[in-house]
């Protein structure tokens, strides 16, 4: 237990260190339950994100995405449920609604309003306009990416559990005799998926959850689970809703909301939800990819990050910051490097070791190195992060090189 403790100690010291998260208002003494992205994590965050959508929405035929505002009118809430319910229980016994307050329009006229739970809402308010505007067939989703805002009593545990943090949720509409088949393909999805972002797949868990802790209209639901540095915990849900949602929205906003084909009666879909955290993967992500071992006799500690979701891709060095005519040879290659390759980054500080170590440590897949040979034969050396081997390219070819290799 100690010894786990201790890496999520080195993973939030890596991060503030080299700029991946910070204690909110950290100036200001922080913010308990609010953290910022540094440079380098929104560059995994908005990694992670893009992967899903290109899977989720980009890949598919059957999905379309969305972004919903994330203040709706609260009678939205109050059919959901979430106004009555979504609260959690105090220590004298008490409940409290972990709904963020806000006030819309000024003076008299100003209504409570509420910064949204989860995105999931957003989804079925505009399921209409979805099926009007596009007219999907069953069974299609609606995905969304977005922040989402808890009031959690006590936040904890680094991004696992905070105040604000953002999801990553699909509403998946069936007709209610076909969702066993559906929800086993989410879950599938949802495997494959934490194996492409680069989570351990042994370290996730399934767990089915049993009557009495499911929501009541839930036929089945699936945590998928994850062992973090403090424990198993929850890292995505997989649930089958019935038709809940959309019946509490018909009822709450007097429309119809029923689904139609030719030659059909009107019905209510039924609804898969899967709902991923943004920074619960980033953290499974970081405690999968964190790896301390020992290359050329030297103890280093490296980020073994995929390509796809590593902030930085690939990193170009002059062997020799001292001779002017590497620095350039650099600094051409890097140039035409960086307009093909997003996220490549130019680095000339300290000795050769120094800038693998420091690569290494923000998971940066491939080095890059500048020196004489090149300047004669246009040859340089890639160096692979793991392993630190070692092989002679033309710089010409870098560029497809990595490409082919982030997309591998
Ligand atoms: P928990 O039991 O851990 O509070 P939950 O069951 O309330 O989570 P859901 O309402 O199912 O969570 O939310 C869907 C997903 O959103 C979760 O699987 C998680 O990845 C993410 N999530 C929920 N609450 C938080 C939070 N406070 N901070 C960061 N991510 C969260």
């Amino acid at each position: 237990m100690e010894e786990k403790n201790n890496l999520m100690e080195k993973i939030v010291s890596l991060c503030k260190r080299r700029g991946f998260v910070y204690p909110g208002s950290e100036i200001y003494g922080g913010f308990s339950g609010f953290w910022d992205y540094g440079p380098l994590g929104v560059e995994l965050k908005n990694n992670i994100k893009q992967l899903w959508w290109r899977r989720f929405v980009q890949e598919r035929d059957d999905m379309y995405g969305l972004d919903a505002a994330i203040v709706m009118n609260p009678r939205a809430w109050e059919a959901s449920g979430h106004v009555a319910g979504f609260a959690d229980p105090m220590e004298d016994g008490s409940s409290f609604n972990t709904m963020f307050q806000t006030h819309v329009g000024a003076g008299k006229e100003a209504m409570v309003a509420y910064l949204r739970p989860e995105t999931a809402g957003g989804i079925f308010l505009n399921f209409k306009n979805v099926v009007d505007s596009l007219h999907p067939k069953l069974p299609f989703g609606i995905a969304q990416i977005g922040k989402a805002f808890r009031n959690e009593i006590a936040p904890r545990d680094f991004v696992f559990r905070s105040r604000e943090f953002e999801q990553m949720e699909v509403e998946y509409f069936v007709r209610s005799s076909e969702w066993e088949g559906n929800f086993e393909a989410w879950r599938t999805s949802i495997m494959e998926f934490i194996s492409a972002v680069g989570i351990t797949k042994d370290l996730v868990h399934e767990l089915e959850v049993g009557d009495s802790a499911r929501a009541h209209y839930s036929k089945r639901t699936i945590d998928f689970e994850f062992d973090f540095p403090f424990g198993r915990k929850e890292l995505y849900g997989l649930a089958y809703r019935g038709d809940f949602d959309l019946s509490a929205h018909e009822a709450g906003s007097a429309q119809n909301l029923k689904y139609t084909e030719e030659g059909e009666e009107p019905f209510l879909p039924h609804v898969i939800e899967p709902s991923f955290g943004v920074d619960r993967t980033m953290l499974a992500v970081l405690t999968s990819a964190y790896t301390e071992d020992e290359l050329g006799g030297e103890p280093r500690t490296y980020l073994k990050l995929n390509p796809a979701v590593a902030p930085i891709k690939a990193a170009v060095f002059p062997l020799l910051k001292n001779k002017p005519e590497l620095v350039a040879k650099a600094r051409e290659i890097y140039s035409s490097l960086k307009s093909l390759v997003p996220s490549v980054q130019f680095d000339d500080n300290g000795n050769i070791g120094k800038r693998y170590r420091r690569q290494d440590e923000v998971g940066t897949p491939w080095c890059i190195t500048v020196d004489f040979d090149t300047l004669q034969d246009g040859t340089v050396t890639m160096r692979e992060r793991d392993t630190g081997a070692q092989e002679r390219i033309p710089a010409s070819e870098l560029a497809a090189l990595l490409k082919s290799r982030i997309n591998a």
